[in-house]
């Protein structure tokens, strides 16, 4: 009996309106534990099952959304689950972690996972009341912008507790990068899953359940109190809860150097401290927010009182928009960061993507590489100027004018002027804001993540500044880049420990021991799983995603930083740069991968119990 889950997914084809209530596969749920490691095994079942490769946007793309062992459990940071599928922005495999309260509710009515396949012919949202499940209308939604659209759906089916997930014009225009949104401008963000839904002519998910007891001893809860005990006073943990993720802006900028300026190629920001967590607090603050059971509470809210961007009380950005938006693009006005936030999240786009996007196209106008007739008229398309990155922002969600072509996303941007090594990237997806220049180490988990360049797949910038997980063999890395081989070792490991935590369900500010999370698991499981358990659990997990990629048409050569990542810089990089090569090789030895085919060796894949899935 595996008390975390409840063992039900729902699969709702949108073409026929059918919803059929199945049976969680309870094998592949122990061995890949939900989320997105179980989301893969079902999205790999169904190209299996379907014969063919299904194109992101086309009707048979399945949208996974799916919860993890540990999500909605009476414990601490337990709200994440995730979005699934092709995605059209890279065309691999794709998945995207939301907080907030959708995934826990979503087990309060009684179900792990919900698989939407097929397209309505009309927009629709789904409503899950327990197990009363309904395919509405959207007709009155479409083109609204999700801020809307959240309320609006809670005052159609009557419940202001009911949690909600939508997208916005950017998704319904399939921008590629466009995002779904919930409450609290919390999103799941990256690979365009807000597109797919789009596709699907779906505008939203509204979930309520009643039941949010599970079959767990009191241990279980005596085990947690003692985990979130255990990390309650650590620094990041601190920060985060008193200043949000942008608590890290001025330590990032000054002290290590990472948070990129200009399109990756400055190393040093003039006013950069205006867009911290401290100006933010001393500022626009009003309050803070958070997801389902977080006491860290990292969510920050805001209040513009006047001026050109004035506001009513709303979600402040985190350290990401406040990278990507600002000093990516040279802009240090906080209150227009924030402003750009908000009109992102209604729109419904990513804002790593965009403001990544959006570097791209300024550094090409600076360039003189964009023909003037492909210029948007009345904006100055540049560095530090706020009116543009707003405009943008709309042609984008809009595609109007150059905005079509942005919404295809920075590496299809530079490949249209000839100048993909402009683009920060991998594989796709534009690379979220720290640098492998002040973090070696995230080098190589940018190249070999599951989603291209990204930061839930093996965060090395915390690991280098020395978090650690000595259960796990991650202890003590060096911070000299030429020193890759105690580096990438652990990294493997880091990498495969958080493939448990997209999994899981718990989130990655979350950190105890890894056995006292295994301990979590076990309980929830019913299967005994050590620290080293759940390295092999995340080894499997990581395979299985890099199979599934191959079967989608990654290949080894997709493995490398573009340039505009590696230029030397000033500042303090101080004109470090990682080794790519290096530590790629070391990684290939590490994983027991075969460095020309990608994939896993015979005796790897037998360890990993994934023989079958080639
Ligand atoms: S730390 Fe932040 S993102 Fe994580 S669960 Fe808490 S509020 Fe949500």
């Amino acid at each position: 009996m595996m008390s975390g889950f409840r063992e039900k997914i729902l699969r709702i084809n949108l073409t026929t309106k059918k919803v059929i209530e199945e049976k969680l596969d309870l094998n592949a749920a122990q061995e890949f534990l939900g989320g997105s490691g179980l989301a893969a095994h079902y999205y790999w079942q169904y190209i299996k099952s379907y014969n063919e490769i299904p194109e992101p946007l086309s009707t048979e793309n399945p949208l996974i959304f799916m919860t993890g062992i540990l999500t909605g459990l009476p414990s601490y940071c337990t709200a994440r689950a995730n979005f699934c599928s092709r995605s059209p922005l890279t065309t691999y495999w794709g998945e995207a972690n939301i907080g907030g309260k959708i995934g826990p509710w979503l087990k309060f009515a009684g179900y792990d996972g919900i698989i939407i396949v097929g397209k309505s012919e009309n927009p629709v949202y789904i409503s899950i009341n327990d197990s009363n499940i309904e395919i509405r209308s959207a007709e009155e939604l479409w083109g609204k912008g999700t801020y809307d659209t959240l309320e609006r759906i809670r005052e159609e089916i009557g419940n202001k507790k009911a949690e909600v997930v939508c997208i916005g014009p950017a998704g319904e225009n399939l921008v590629k990068y466009s995002c779904i949104m919930t409450h609290g401008g919390r999103a799941a963000g990256r690979t365009g899953m807000g597109a797919i839904m789009g596709s699907k002519n779906l505008k939203g998910i509204a979930v309520y359940g009643t039941n949010n007891k599970f079959d767990l001893p009191d241990e279980f809860m005596l085990l947690s109190k003692d985990a979130y005990n255990s990390v309650k006073e650590d620094y990041a943990v601190e920060v985060f809860s008193e200043f949000g993720t942008s608590g890290y802006v001025d330590v990032a900028l000054d002290h290590y150097g990472d948070m990129p300026i200009r399109n990756w190629s400055k190393g040093i920001l003039e006013n950069g401290g205006n867009l911290s967590g401290v100006t933010m607090a001393e500022t626009i603050l009003t309050g803070k927010s958070t997801c389902y059971r977080c006491p860290i509470a990292c969510g920050r809210e805001i209040q513009i009182k006047k001026g050109k961007f004035k506001t009513n009380k709303t979600d402040g950005p985190e350290f990401e928009t406040l990278a990507s938006m600002g000093s990516n693009l040279g802009i240090t006005d906080l209150e227009a960061v924030v402003f750009a936030n908000i009109k992102a999240n209604d729109i419904g786009i990513d804002t790593i993507s965009t403001g990544a996007t959006i570097g791209v196209f300024f550094d090409l106008v600076e360039k003189g590489l964009i023909p003037k007739e492909d210029l948007p008229k009345n904006i100055q398309s540049k560095f530090g100027d706020v009116d543009s990155l707003l405009k943008l922002i709309e042609l984008i969600g809009n595609r109007e004018g150059i905005g079509d072509i942005l919404a295809e996303g920075s590496k299809s941007l530079a490949e249209k002027y000839n100048r993909l090594d402009l683009a920060p990237q991998v594989a796709g997806l534009e690379a979220p804001f720290h640098d492998p220049r002040a973090f070696s180490g995230l080098a190589v988990m940018y190249v070999t993540s599951p989603r291209g360049a990204c930061h839930l797949n093996g965060d090395a910038y915390f690991v280098q500044q020395g978090m650690i997980f000595p259960d796990i063999g991650v202890d003590n890395l060096p911070d000299d880049p030429s020193e890759n081989e105690g580096v990438v070792k652990p990294l493997v490991n880091l990498q495969s420990y958080r493939q448990i935590y997209n999994s899981t369900g718990i989130c990655q500010f979350f950190n105890p021991s890894a056995s006292k999370l295994a301990r979590l698991i076990s309980i929830a499981s019913g299967k005994n799983i050590s620290a080293k358990d759940l390295l092999l659990i995340g080894d499997r997990i990581f395979g299985l995603k890099r199979i599934l990629n191959m079967k989608l048409g990654w290949s080894p050569n997709l493995e490398f930083l573009p340039k505009v990542m590696l230029q030397k810089l000033e500042g303090p990089t101080n004109g470090k740069v990682p080794d790519v090569k290096v530590q790629l090789d070391l990684w290939y030895k590490y994983r027991n991968y075969n460095r020309k085919t990608g994939i896993p060796i015979k005796s790897e894949l037998k360890r990993l119990n994934l023989e079958n899935y080639l």
